[in-house]
């Protein structure tokens, strides 16, 4: 719920449809949260099913790096809410390797399922609805590291994410003139599960490479500290409210102030 400075509160998401991937944790948890307080009635999904996810929201399992995955999902996103208003594709991540030609093809391809084509599976799935009622909007999760590709062990992670960008921009060109919206946001270093166990794998990494790992935090963010799972969730719910209704198509990168501009 939003507090005014009156002190008063507004539900600007009451009546709003919202599907979360990756919502048991991490970002996509404090995305889900966000949305309940705004009032949107929210269905979440991760591979198993766990007591983390947050109260009030639906949640089904499914593994949305394959295409029965989104099948299910999309159905179940019909059945316990009726239909998607804000589509919010959390899900993603890779594990580090000792350099690109290191990286095995299965992991390749399961970067590129994860982080990019779980997205383009379910938009297929639920945007011609959202296109059919000329409302909707649709926010892909990237990750501002797609500004430094020259981090060799994350190269399967940062390529989808950075192709996940590009469909990103394309969809929203597709299917503004039909009045949905589509962003991306792109988060700089996040304290999460998630990310905290890929910064423990690329520190082994890194010693068996010989290479400092990077442990960027703090200082060298301008903004003094790695970020919240809810800084990014602060600009996904911006993004998916009608204060963003004249943008599309764009990239946000809430990072600190740390990645240079591409
Ligand atoms: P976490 O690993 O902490 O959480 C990931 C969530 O996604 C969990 O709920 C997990 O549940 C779910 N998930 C993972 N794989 C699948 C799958 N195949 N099918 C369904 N659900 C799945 O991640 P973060 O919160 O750190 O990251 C969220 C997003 O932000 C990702 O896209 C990530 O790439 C991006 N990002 C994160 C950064 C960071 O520093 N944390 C930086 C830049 C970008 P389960 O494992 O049970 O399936």
């Amino acid at each position: 719920m939003t507090t005014l400075e009156n002190g008063s509160s507004t539900r600007e998401l009451a009546g709003k449809r919202a599907l979360v991937t990756g919502g048991s944790r991490g970002i996509g948890a404090a995305v889900v949260r966000q949305l309940l307080d705004a009032g949107a009635e929210v269905l979440t999904t991760a591979r198993s099913a766990t007591n983390t996810v947050p109260e009030g929201a639906a949640f089904v399992p499914a593994d949305v790096r394959t295409r029965a995955g989104a099948e299910a999902l999309a159905a179940a996103a019909r059945e316990k809410l009726g239909g998607v208003d804000i589509l919010v594709h959390n899900a993603g991540g890779a594990r580090p390797h000792e350099g690109s030609s290191a990286i095995p093809d299965e992991e390749w391809q399961d970067a590129l399922d994860l982080n990019y084509l779980a997205s383009v599976r379910l938009d297929s799935l639920l945007a011609p609805e959202m296109r059919e009622r000329r409302s909707g909007t649709i926010v892909h999760i990237s990750s501002a590291a797609v500004l430094t590709p020259e981090v060799p062990p994350f190269l399967h992670y940062v390529a989808a994410k950075a192709a996940l960008e590009t469909y990103s921009r394309g969809l929203a060109a597709e299917l503004a003139p039909f009045g949905v919206r589509v962003n991306a946001v792109a988060p700089g270093r996040v304290a999460t599960p998630g990310g905290e166990a890929t910064r423990e794998q690329w520190a082994e990494v890194a010693e068996r490479m010989g290479v400092a790992p990077d442990q960027s935090d703090g200082p060298t963010v301008p903004l003094g500290r790695d970020g919240h799972p809810d800084d990014i969730a602060n600009a996904v719910l911006f993004l998916v409210s009608s204060r963003a209704s004249w943008l599309t198509g764009r990239n946000l990168i809430v990072d600190g102030g740390e990645f240079p501009m591409g």
